[in-house]
């Protein structure tokens, strides 16, 4: 086997990272395994995890049933091509993503990626209006500090400033925006705060072919928690101006917050919903965006009457299966009562940052914890300090936060959370 300073020297030299550059210096981490909620390093040193990998690992690493549906697909095909075929894992799957998300949401587009189920999303709300005679319908609003991905249509409904606008303006489309929600999750939202949003649809709602906002929790566009009371009359804005709502749920779907999927806070449901992340409990890549019967129908009643999108590996089998064994898993846990207990530790872990001069704000919805900070941190420094105290946080710009794996044990997450507060002390 290659030694430790190899290893990092050849990805040092050959291996981009998310939002990183190539030689660079970053201090990156070899990882020779995750078992349950343990990183574990090559260099043997042994980390808890507060990510869940962005998201996406709620069941923790290597789980055994997980482990087990991925092996018995493997057994039978881990790949077919799904233009004129169809299998058992994408029909139980999307039969139950029917059955678990909001009633009108019928149907089922499966892709690889987040970024991609945001793309179909808005390419079905445009071919709808397209469909209905309403081509100049072809306008996303939404509102800063949002983040769905990084492709160029998922970047232009993302945070201008944060999505780097300005690098890539010539390319990317131009969409409406307004300020983020000013009113916070379990206050009420006040005319004034729904009075931007308002006008803007008002005006343009004959250009706008869907609103796509992520619902209560604004994810790696700022980690903001907003009121549900706003995603309410956002809902009855679209229904007043014919416009439809778009809900990416890639980060809050499947528990995070304390619901299955935020927009029941609200009480509301989209006509299309976009879910990834924790969609295979972190296995493997695998997305879907669901539709309203009446959006895939449209779509196929008008012109071309097919929907122009259809990736090579749509709804590969291996990760249906396995998000199937990751839903069942879910669903037969206590998840309301594992969130709810995540979110008092971390509420009582995360408390003594409260009053530190570096800390802005503590905010802590179902399992996330962030911890705002003043200033922007300087994760080349930060990062090894976390890595020393144990722990595997990964924090950006303003904010230290975590997503640990429902699976996470109440001690697991006190140590997690002091050092956590320990490390934030130190800035
Ligand atoms: C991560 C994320 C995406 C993009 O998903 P990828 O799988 O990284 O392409 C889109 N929307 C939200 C809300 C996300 O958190």
């Amino acid at each position: 086997m290659q030694s430790l300073d190899t290893l990092n020297n050849l990805d040092q030299k050959h291996v981009w990272h998310p939002y990183s550059a190539v030689q660079a210096n970053y201090p990156i981490y070899p990882v020779r395994s995750a078992k349950g909620v343990t990183i574990t390093l090559m260099d043997g040193r042994k980390l808890i995890d507060g990510m869940s990998s962005w998201w996406s690992a709620i069941h923790g690493y290597n789980h055994p049933t997980l482990n087990q549906a991925a092996t018995d697909q493997l057994q039978n095909m881990s790949h077919i091509m799904f233009g004129g075929l169809t299998h058992q894992p994408a029909i139980d799957l999307a039969t139950q993503l029917v059955e678990i998300t909001p009633e009108p949401l019928q149907t089922v587009f499966f892709s690889d990626s987040g970024s991609v189920a945001v793309e179909v999303a808005m390419k079905m709300a445009i071919q709808y209006w397209y469909a209905k005679n309403q081509p100049t319908k072809n306008l996303l609003l939404t509102v800063r500090n949002g983040y769905h991905g990084d492709t160029f249509g998922t970047m232009s409904v993302s945070d201008p400033k944060n999505g780097m606008h300005s690098l890539f303006s010539s390319t990317l489309s131009q969409q409406l925006f307004v300020d983020s929600p000013s009113c916070r999750f379990n206050e009420p939202c006040t005319q004034k705060d729904i009075a931007e949003f308002k006008a803007k649809i008002s005006q343009h709602h004959q250009q706008i072919a869907a609103v796509i906002l992520e619902p209560i929790v604004q994810g790696a566009g700022g980690m903001r928690f907003y009121s549900a009371d706003y995603l309410c009359q956002i809902r009855e804005l679209c229904n007043q101006y014919g416009v439809l709502l778009i809900l990416d749920e890639i980060a809050t779907g499947f528990g995070r917050t304390g619901k299955l999927f935020a927009c029941e806070h609200a009480q509301i449901s989209p006509d299309i919903l976009c879910v990834g992340k924790a969609l295979t409990g972190g296995y493997m890549t695998l997305a879907a965006t669901l539709a309203t019967e009446e959006i895939a129908l449209s779509i196929r009643d008008g012109e071309p009457g097919i929907f122009m999108h259809g990736p090579t590996f749509m709804a590969n089998p291996l990760a249906c299966a396995t998000a199937l064994a990751s839903l069942k898993l879910l669903l037969n846990s206590p998840w309301q009562k594992t969130v709810k207990n995540i979110e008092q530790l971390l509420l009582k872990g995360l408390n003594p940052c409260q009053n530190l001069a570096s800390v802005k704000e503590v905010r802590i919805l179902g399992a996330i914890g962030v911890i705002e900070l003043h200033q922007a941190i300087d994760i080349k420094s930060l990062q090894p300090k976390f890595v020393e105290a144990g722990v595997w946080v990964r924090p950006f710009n303003k904010l230290v936060y975590l997503m640990p794996p429902f699976i996470i044990s109440d001690n697991e997450l006190e140590t997690l959370t002091s050092a956590v507060v320990s490390v934030v002390k130190s800035l």
